[in-house]
């Protein structure tokens, strides 16, 4: 099944940041707290993942290596309203059939924690293992057995640079979570968690700067089963810029035209000409809505009306900009 799986890694893994992605939003869906991600060289080298979550139990390890091993759904129903960000168990088998991967854990009230090595595909023993409550998934040598694919990887700045773009997007979407990264030793960005009463906007700030938050308004709205909400950067900030632009369907940030439209439209009709609007946008809607198996790594989605989400995001941000011309 080695072959299979890497097949299935040309299409989930393209580099680090890919990788990182997805162990990062295993351990969300497994309720972690805390991530701690730790990088050398890029994240070629190594990527370690290490969470609070529920963690694996020993017996479960060889299952969470497995293609379509998932936890997640049970039907294809299920399939019709994802609540998790994963949901096609293939990222672990496919990761771990192109790298020297190693998945320890300890799961909530079992005496000890098990460690399962996967080298290259082929798969190892179970074997006991102390660890903490929660999961550390280990990645070495990305690529080391495709050479066709390393061969597209690029400098450590470069991948370590995609790896925390994905990150702060990430970051703003959960800022309940405790996020820290570290690369060849250093500690980098430590996203801290947002305590009770505090407002998601520090977290705003943490991730895009205070020359966003301090220029920006705050969106509000929800009609016809969609919430729309968030921040969008007033024509007077001193950045803005098209790498300043967060989406969200249902807490998974996307990318679309048909909102990216909208989005683009309000500003021209309102304000701005030319310019690329810096946001961050949250959309709520029923999940069933909207598609999000479209592609393996599930950075786009399909909606079933797109008409009318095209409508609200323009009618919403059209209103509150207007409202600052007042
Ligand atoms: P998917 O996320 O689509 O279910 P993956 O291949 O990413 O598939 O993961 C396979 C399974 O391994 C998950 O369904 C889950 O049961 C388990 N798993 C993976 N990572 C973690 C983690 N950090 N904590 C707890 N369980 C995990
Ligand atoms: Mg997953």
């Amino acid at each position: 099944d080695t072959l299979v799986n890497q097949i299935a890694a040309g299409e989930v893994v393209e580099r680090p940041a890919s990788v990182v992605k997805e162990l990062v939003e295993n351990a969300l869906d497994a309720g972690a707290t805390r991530v701690d991600i730790e990088l050398e060289e890029g994240g070629v080298r190594l990527i370690r993942i290490r969470d609070d979550g529920t963690g694996i139990p020993a017996d479960e390890l060889p299952l969470a290596v497995s293609r379509h091993a998932t936890s997640k759904i049970a039907s294809i129903e299920d399939l019709e309203q994802v609540g998790t960000l994963g949901f096609r168990g293939e990222a672990l088998p496919s990761i771990a059939s192109v790298s020297r991967f190693a998945l320890s854990a300890r799961s909530r009230g079992a005496p000890h924690g098990a460690r399962l090595e996967v080298d290259g595909g082929r798969v190892g023993e179970v074997a006991p293992h102390p660890h903490p409550e929660g999961t550390t998934v280990e990645v070495r040598d990305l690529f080391f057995n495709v050479p066709a694919r390393r061969k597209f990887l690029r400098a450590e700045r470069t991948e370590l640079g995609h790896i925390e773009e994905w990150l702060r997007s990430l970051a703003l979407a959960r800022p309940g979570v405790e996020l820290r990264i570290s690369h060849n030793g250093r500690l980098g960005r430590h996203y801290k968690p947002l305590r009770q009463g505090e407002e998601q906007l520090r977290r705003v700030a943490e991730a895009l700067g205070e020359d966003f938050t301090r220029q920006c308004l705050e969106v509000s709205h929800a009609a016809a089963g969609l919430g729309l909400r968030g921040w969008v950067g007033l024509p007077t900030a001193a950045r803005s810029s098209a790498d300043q632009q967060y989406f969200y369907v249902n807490g998974r940030a996307v990318r679309d035209r048909t909102v990216a439209h909208a989005v683009r439209q309000a500003y021209a009709d309102v304000l701005f000409h030319g310019r690329h609007p810096a946001f961050v946008l949250f959309l709520e809607c029923d999940p069933r809505l909207v598609d999000v198996n479209v592609h393996p790594a599930k950075h786009e989605v399909r909606f079933r009306e797109q008409r009318l989400v095209h409508e609200f995001i323009y009618r919403t941000l059209h209103e509150a900009l207007a409202s600052t011309r007042a």
